[in-house]
């Protein structure tokens, strides 16, 4: 599936899961208060170890490490889960006393925001022309070094087409934009407000702590999707978000007036 797919998929899996710190919480009126809150750090971290094994792409140009391939099996997939916690660990450590993450939650977090991604990686399509085939590698293959085999839908469904595909994709990339906007529009719970610090903790001021944590893994992500997709999904990745982040706080400073 596409960068930013991945990335909003990750956020929304860690917003089904109980955090542990909500019952300490001020926010006893919000619906989804034992929940991780929509504009938390653990959300946005979660969408980062989402995204984090497409960092494979970006690896690949100082190392061999061909895209898909190790980082897309269960092991890999573990290991960047792993690399993903140790990163933002220092910072984490560092983050105002209410709001500091063991480390076992961090790899709670990343292991489901990678299983993710394993998941929504069975949509692309693997090629079924043998010529194509033989000149890549398999990719997805999940349960290596146990089992070789490429794991897809086109490989598990033998009617999942081409076309079929890129409909998954798209009917599920609407969907996931429907959701987010009336979760906004309606709910007032904007994604975006966890892509800036200073809701993470609810507090105008955060320490270097956080915001170094903010740019070590946006910044990742950004340069990723820069070098290895178009620059316009990396100039997208950005902008988006600010831009929902500014009409947010315009139309809540015109409903104040
Ligand atoms: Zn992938």
């Amino acid at each position: 599936m596409n960068t930013i797919g991945h990335f909003l998929t990750g956020y929304l899996f860690a917003r089904l899961m109980k955090d542990p710190k909500s019952h300490k919480g001020s926010q006893a009126n919000s619906s989804y208060s034992k929940r991780y809150r929509y504009d938390s750090f653990e959300c946005f971290f979660a969408g980062f170890a989402a995204y984090s094994i497409d960092l494979d792409s970006f690896i690949n140009n100082f190392t061999p490490m061909e895209h898909g391939v190790f980082s897309h099996t269960i092991v890999g997939a573990m290991l960047f889960a792993l690399f993903s916690s140790l990163l933002v660990y220092p910072f984490v450590r560092k983050f105002p006393e209410n709001s500091t993450i063991p480390f076992s939650r961090l790899m709670a977090l990343s292991t489901v925001g990678v299983f993710s991604h394993l998941l929504f990686d069975l949509i692309p399509y693997l090629p079924d022309d043998p010529v194509a085939r033989a000149n890549e590698i398999d990719h997805h293959m999940y349960f290596w070094p146990l089992w070789d085999f490429p794991v897809h839908f086109n490989t598990i469904f033998p009617g999942y087409t081409y076309t079929i595909r890129v409909i998954v994709e798209v009917v599920y990339m609407v969907q996931l934009g429907a959701f987010l906007i009336y979760d906004w529009l309606k709910n007032n719970r904007l994604f975006a407000k966890s892509l800036y610090p200073p809701y993470w903790h609810q507090s105008s001021n955060p320490k270097w702590s956080s915001w170094g944590a903010f740019y070590l893994l946006y910044g990742l992500m950004t340069m990723s999707i820069f070098f290895v997709s178009n620059w316009w999904i990396a100039v997208l990745f950005v902008g988006l978000p600010l831009a929902l982040l500014g009409i947010d706080q315009l139309t809540y400073k015109m409903t104040k007036n």
